[in-house]
């Protein structure tokens, strides 16, 4: 019997060391053993005669002619030497420090011998091979061989030692995938695609291994969404009429017109608004493009309307940020903005709960304390989440219970995921996009910037504040705990006005300040008190001081793309000439590529295009957030997997008997539903 649930301490060969190096890889049950995938393979499988092998990987299949460990020079190293020979020739083989190999195999044994044949010392030897007996199945040699992601103490080769012996009864591996959609996308069975996966047979029995175990995890992904959709179909929201009037005096009060991008968007908006159906959409945004205005104008058609509208951001300071924008323009318009933090003492959050449950509060600007259990709405009719992706089951469930019923549901993200992605995995979601910047905005000069070129950017700054201008500079850190030799935002700070800045004003912003020093080092930045704003990258998400054109990131080889052009989309926000300085500490191949790519293209979608092929879908900033949501070969780059797949979902999801047939379906998707950002 193959039990999944099993713990792995259960397993032979597993002791405590090993036990805890497995759960370093996330490994604590037979189950996450045969759900860790290799990483790559190495082909094995072909035999050559030693005559014939060339420097390379190779195997070969002989007898040990002689096998022998001595000490090195150095006593701390032992050195194993082997003779092996087959009809063709003869080939030495070298380990270092595996002394046991020569007491393990006798002479005269017959052995399958894979591994690098190199030159060495004017040596050419096989270099620490892999060496099995031919009379068991092999593990190592003389097959593809799968190479795992390691830790370590814990190599593939001993993984392979774990894995195999459970494939003996893989057999009985239950069958996830409906029988229909097996037979129809002719899929290879559960069981064969897991042995394949590991010890493939053979490259074609691999790739249609990989192929069904990708198809399967997409497919439960897309149900989950398409499950969701329907859910959200039963139910009913408010309808809210859209009052064209209010819609102009808001914009009236802009100091400039909306881009046609915006005014196609708030109009999708405000038409899902009139529906009885409740809304479930996204508006996905680059950063700067101005979505705020169009929550605006939704919360004030929704306000016009009689309801009341939450709107839901990540921090604090973009809380506050919101309110003192959001709330004068409301006000024109005869409604109440109220503000509500987890930070605030009781005092202050006691009468904005009562005047928002009491109706006099009609737009409810927060974090996630909007829905702790004491906020009671009057009439909720709209709920707008800044800076979010998706919305999990469990919170839609909370807003039921505070609206009485379903709102509609607004969330905005300026992670600008391609289209096709963005189906895919938020396929629950309707999506508006933006898809172009506000007239009139300076391009962004980023530059790559050597450490030697440090002072120059100094002057540049120097002489950029004398004209009026302000600065941020980001650090990767808060303290100087760690080695990596990335700079602290304390030391950099302190440094900065001691030295090079001594005549300028410099603040402090991480996320270890209380919420009202940090709303008092914002208002100081925004009232231009202050010249450079040393910052973690708390300052990534949402903040606009359009006064701001230069943005230094110090350690930038340590952010993700999605991050850097985050924190760049915090500068080029007014009309002034911008510039961004992309410092680091260390270049290695994938920063490199992600820093040149910052200098070359301003354009959040095909950054995140350029993303999603140097790290693979699984990696995108965004949706590698919950380890359920984590898609280990699925490739949604893959158009043509992804369109069968939406195709199997569609056949099977319409019919309802469908999911109560397969009851272990229904709990996929009920743990894929609870999926959510917010925790
Ligand atoms: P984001 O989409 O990143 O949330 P914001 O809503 O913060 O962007 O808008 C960025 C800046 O652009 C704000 O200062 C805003 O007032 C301004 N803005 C928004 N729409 C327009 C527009 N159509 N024309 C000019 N400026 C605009
Ligand atoms: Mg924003």
């Amino acid at each position: 019997m193959i039990e999944l649930q099993q713990p792995v301490t259960r397993l032979k060969g597993v002791g405590v060391s090993v036990e805890l190096r497995l759960a370093r890889l996330g490994i604590t049950t037979v189950e996450d053993l045969i759900g860790h995938y290799p990483r790559r393979y190495e082909d094995f499988s072909k035999i050559t005669p030693i005559r014939l092998m060339k420097p390379g990987p190779v195997t070969l299949r002989g007898q040990v002619q002689q096998i022998a460990s001595r000490r090195a020079r150095s006593r701390r190293l032992s050195i194993t030497e082997a003779i092996i020979s087959d009809d063709t020739g003869t080939v030495k083989a070298v380990w270092f420090n595996q002394p046991y190999l020569a007491k393990s195999l006798a002479t005269g044994t017959e052995v399958f011998v894979s591994g690098r044949l190199e030159f060495r010392n004017n040596d050419l030897a096989l270099q620490a091979p892999s060496i099995e007996s031919v009379n068991a199945e092999t593990k190592n040699t003389a097959r593809i061989v799968p190479v795992y992601p390691e830790t370590e103490g814990l190599s593939s080769k001993q993984l392979r030692g774990l894995i195999l012996p459970l494939l003996a009864n893989i057999e009985q591996l239950p069958e996830t995938l409906p029988e229909e959609i097996i037979a129809g996308y002719k899929l290879v069975s559960r069981a064969e695609a897991m042995s394949e996966i590991h010890f493939p047979s053979s490259t074609v029995k691999l790739s249609r291994a990989r192929h069904r175990l990708a198809f399967e995890e997409l497919f439960f992904l897309i149900l989950a969404s398409q499950v969701i959709k329907q859910e959200i179909k039963t139910e009913k929201a408010p309808r809210i009429k859209l009052d064209v009037a209010v819609v102009k005096r808001l914009l009236a009060q802009l100091q400039f017109q909306l881009t046609d991008a915006q005014r196609k968007a708030a109009w999708q908006i405000l038409q899902d608004l009139e529906s009885d159906q409740p809304m479930n959409r996204l508006l996905e945004g680059d950063v700067g493009s101005g979505k705020t205005v169009v929550a605006m104008i939704s919360a004030a058609v929704a306000n016009a309307s009689g309801h009341q509208v939450a709107l839901m951001v990540p921090t604090d300071i973009l809380a506050r940020q919101h309110h003192d924008k959001i709330a004068p323009i409301m006000a024109e318009l005869g409604f109440r903005t109220g503000i509500l933090l987890g930070s605030q003492p009781v005092a202050t959050k006691r009468p904005v709960l009562q005047d928002l449950a009491e109706g006099n509060i009609d737009l409810l600007i927060g974090t996630h304390a909007l829905l702790s259990g004491p906020v009671k709405f009057n009439k909720l009719g709209l709920v707008i989440i800044d800076e979010q992706h998706r919305f999990g089951v469990q919170q839609r469930q909370v807003l039921k219970q505070k609206a009485g019923r379903l709102p509609h549901l607004l969330s905005m993200t300026a992670t600008p995921i391609p289209r096709s992605l963005a189906l895919t995995v938020y396929g629950d979601l309707d999506i508006s996009i933006i898809d172009s910047l506000p007239p009139g905005r300076q391009k962004i000069t980023t530059r790559v910037t050597r450490d030697k070129e440090r002072d120059e950017v100094y002057s540049f700054i120097d002489q950029q504040i004398g004209e009026g201008q302000q600065v941020f500079v980001v650090c990767p850190l808060i303290n100087e705990s760690d080695k990596t030799g990335s700079k602290s935002v304390l030391a950099e700070a302190e440094r900065l006005q001691k030295t090079v800045f001594k005549h300028r004003r410099i603040g402090l912003l991480h996320g270890k300040l209380k919420s009202d020093e940090k709303e008092d080092v914002m208002v100081r930045f925004a009232r231009r008190d202050i010249d450079i704003l040393v910052s973690t990258n708390v300052i990534e998400v949402g903040i606009d001081i359009p006064n701001a054109t230069i943005m230094m990131i110090e350690g930038a080889d340590h952010f993700g793309l999605a991050a850097l052009h985050q924190m760049r989309g915090r500068v080029g926000r007014g009309t002034q000439a911008s510039y961004c300085f992309l410092l680091y500490d260390n270049l290695s191949t994938g920063a490199a590529e992600r820093l040149a790519a910052m200098e070359k293209t301003a354009d959040g979608f095909r950054l995140a295009q350029i993303d999603l092929e140097m790290r693979g879908p699984g990696q995108i900033y965004g949706i590698r957030q919950h380890g359920v949501l984590e898609l280990e070969l699925a490739d949604i780059g893959d158009t043509k997997l992804v369109a069968a797949v939406r195709e199997a979902v569609a056949s099977f999801a319409t019919k309802p008997s469908a999911m109560l047939k397969y009851p272990h379906i229904k709990e996929r998707v009920n743990a894929l539903k609870a999926v959510t950002s917010l925790d």
